[in-house]
């Protein structure tokens, strides 16, 4: 790390918890790498104390901060400002201080689609989707996908409701088409519509939690059988590295993207607000395998 003097510029992170954050490590290590005179800190802001946080940040002419868990929501309502894309998600992951304007972005749905573009080599633009889930990171992966060109967008959750607000905003940002559908359970049994869904889709995402510490032997959230040669299958779950899903993608011969990918990536684009310079993404990548004890 760049020695800290008289001239060093702050970013950081705030969540609640905090200590877990794997974002120090990307970005210190990308900020040593360019020898650039920022250092990234955590920044623990309890619930109830964002208002003061954000108004921390004028004062102290901190450069900017990620935000993480609780916080990505509540933030919005402390900004001067937000991009497209995070007006269109409804949640702020990135905050860039510019000469006290606090100015916020979501790098999650263009980091999936820059994963996707770099390290599938899969181009987004005019393809049909099949996004399992749809909390705020499907939300964030569905904006992105549509902003990127995507042609179709099907949306299958546990819970309609939020299936179709996702279908709502996608078509109310872009050419694409969405629709939502139902899923009983997952795993998902042979579903009949959902089933179709993954044989019309290009590309296959899962965006649910299900998958994460998933053992060996523990069925994939949707069948093995559908899932065929031409697919591109990501799962956003990164621990652990394989989940079932990957696992059965590569079986059937498919492209099998893992979410450690959108996880780097969100940071690159967030690390690009805060400095103005291209990220190592490289770097990043190494820290971030190094800090989740990965080598
Ligand atoms: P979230 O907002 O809580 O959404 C969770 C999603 O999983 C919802 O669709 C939810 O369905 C579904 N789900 C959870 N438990 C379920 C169950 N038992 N049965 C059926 N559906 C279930 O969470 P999130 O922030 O979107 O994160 C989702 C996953 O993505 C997490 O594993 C997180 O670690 C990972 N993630 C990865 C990255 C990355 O960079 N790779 C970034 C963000 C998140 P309902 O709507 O029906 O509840």
């Amino acid at each position: 790390m760049q020695a800290v003097g008289g001239t060093t510029r702050v970013i950081g992170v705030f969540g609640d918890p905090v200590q877990h954050s794997l974002s120090p490590a990307m970005h210190n290590a990308a900020l040593a790498h360019l020898g650039l005179d920022y250092v990234y800190v955590p920044f623990h802001v309890p619930q109830g104390r964002l208002a003061a946080a954000c108004e921390g940040l004028r004062a102290l002419q901190v450069r900017g901060t990620n935000v993480t868990i609780p916080h990505k929501v509540e933030i919005q309502a402390h900004l001067d400002a937000r991009s497209q894309e995070a007006e269109l998600i409804g949640a702020v992951n990135t905050v860039v201080n510019e000469d006290g304007r606090l100015v916020g972005y979501n790098t999650d749905g263009a980091g999936f689609v820059r994963s996707l573009r770099e390290e599938a080599a899969f181009a987004p633009d005019g393809r049909r989707v099949l996004l399992l889930g749809a909390g705020g990171a499907a939300k964030a992966i569905a904006v992105g996908l549509a902003l990127a060109g995507a042609g179709e967008i099907v949306i299958a959750n546990r819970t309609l409701a939020k299936a179709e607000a996702i279908a709502n905003v996608v078509q109310s940002a872009a050419s694409t088409r969405a629709r939502a559908l139902g899923v009983a359970q997952w795993p998902a049994p042979d579903d009949a519509a959902l089933r179709a869904a993954a044989a019309e889709a290009e590309l296959i995402v899962n965006a649910t939690s299900l998958g994460m510490h998933a053992g060996a032997g523990e069925p994939p959230i949707i069948p093995a059988a559908w899932l065929q040669p031409d697919h591109c299958v990501c799962d956003i779950v990164y621990t652990p590295p394989e989940t079932p899903l990957l696992a059965a993608a590569k079986a059937a011969g498919a492209r099998a993207l893992p979410g450690i990918g959108m996880l780097i990536h969100q940071g690159a684009i967030a690390f690009e607000h805060f400095t103005g310079q291209p990220a190592p993404v490289a770097v990043m990548r190494a820290a971030l395998l190094a800090a989740l004890g990965r080598h």
